[in-house]
């Protein structure tokens, strides 16, 4: 049976070290805050600003929701952001997306100070992610893989590693995380040729493909550490990885399940980035 790289021992060795650094901040005379943006009223970005304001909350940071009318011009939130971004008072901005489709999107997001881009959202941030520079933060689900490999020592260097998936929000932004650490890297993805080989032959699995539960045990050999960043919803309505956990667990080393895996340290991530951003302006 494999080891159950859970999510909330993640969780709370990141929220101690929040706290603390909220902590202190606050002995400084600063309030961490966030400010999160949400235009309209999908279920999903309710429920992920609810998630996320409430952990935010429990750990001392103070968070400004802004709610945009569905109808809101690309004019009018590009407005709303640039306020942000001169707004001491705010250290970290969330907006969700995708944006309603008579939004640029691209224009919009590009507007975020990358100081701010608690979400690795922006070019510029993107851009420090690839060249291993500090400019801005990397996305939250990217940067929570690594937080989960990091936490139960998973050693990396020189470690084959294939990362399923390149999307600009976890694929390829976390496999230039887990380079930087020395990791050997494979980007795999929808025209890949015989991915089941390929991914036998990795020592860790990073699955981010949309597929539920996809990669079953014809994909997956023993000792592996299989990470799975899937977060899907059969039509039984239960929330499934992009991993087959059932076969998966009897044949891997260890893996993280779903839910209780990357998902939970995702919200703890974006709130150690605000308690980093804060930390970053005031010392600037
Ligand atoms: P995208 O749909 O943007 O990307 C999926 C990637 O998987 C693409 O690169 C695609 O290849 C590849 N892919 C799709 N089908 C196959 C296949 N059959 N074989 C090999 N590769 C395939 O998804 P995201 O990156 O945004 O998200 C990935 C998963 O992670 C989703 O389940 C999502 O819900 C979840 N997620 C979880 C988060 C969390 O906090 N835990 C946050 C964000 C996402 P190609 O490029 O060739 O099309």
């Amino acid at each position: 049976m494999a080891q159950i790289l859970k999510g909330a021992e993640v969780v709370e060795a990141l929220n101690k070290h929040i706290v603390s650094e909220a902590e202190q901040l606050m002995r400084r005379g600063v309030q961490p805050t966030l400010a999160s943006v949400r235009v309209g009223e999908r279920g999903d970005d309710i429920s992920y600003e609810r998630g996320a304001v409430k952990r935010a909350e429990k750990l001392g940071i103070a968070v400004r929701s802004i709610v945009l009318p569905e109808d809101t011009t690309t004019d009018h939130l590009i407005e709303t952001i640039e306020s942000l971004n001169i707004d001491r008072g705010v250290h970290g901005v969330l907006f969700f997306r995708p944006l309603p489709r008579h939004i640029d999107e691209d224009l919009v997001r590009n507007t975020l100070s990358p100081e701010k881009d608690i979400d690795g959202i922006t070019d510029l941030s993107l851009a420090g992610v690839f060249a291993n520079t500090p400019t801005g933060f990397p996305p939250c689900t990217a940067q929570a893989c690594m937080e989960i490999l990091k936490h139960f020592a998973v050693e990396l260097k020189g470690k084959k590693t294939v990362v399923i998936g390149r999307s600009l929000v976890v694929g390829k932004p976390v496999s230039m995380l887990l380079l930087a650490e020395h990791a050997t890297v494979t980007i795999a993805h929808s025209r890949t040729e015989d991915l089941p080989s390929i991914v036998r032959e990795a020592d860790i699995v990073i699955a981010s493909v949309g597929q539920a539960r996809m990669i079953d045990a014809r994909y997956l050999s023993p000792g592996q550490v299989v990470i799975d960043v899937g977060i899907n919803v059969t039509e039984a309505g239960s929330l499934v990885g992009d991993v087959d956990f059932e076969e998966a667990v009897e044949v891997v080393g260890a893996l993280t399940p779903v839910p209780g895996g990357v998902g939970t340290v995702t919200t703890s991530v974006l709130i150690k980035h605000v308690v980093q951003a804060a930390s970053k302006m005031t010392s600037l």
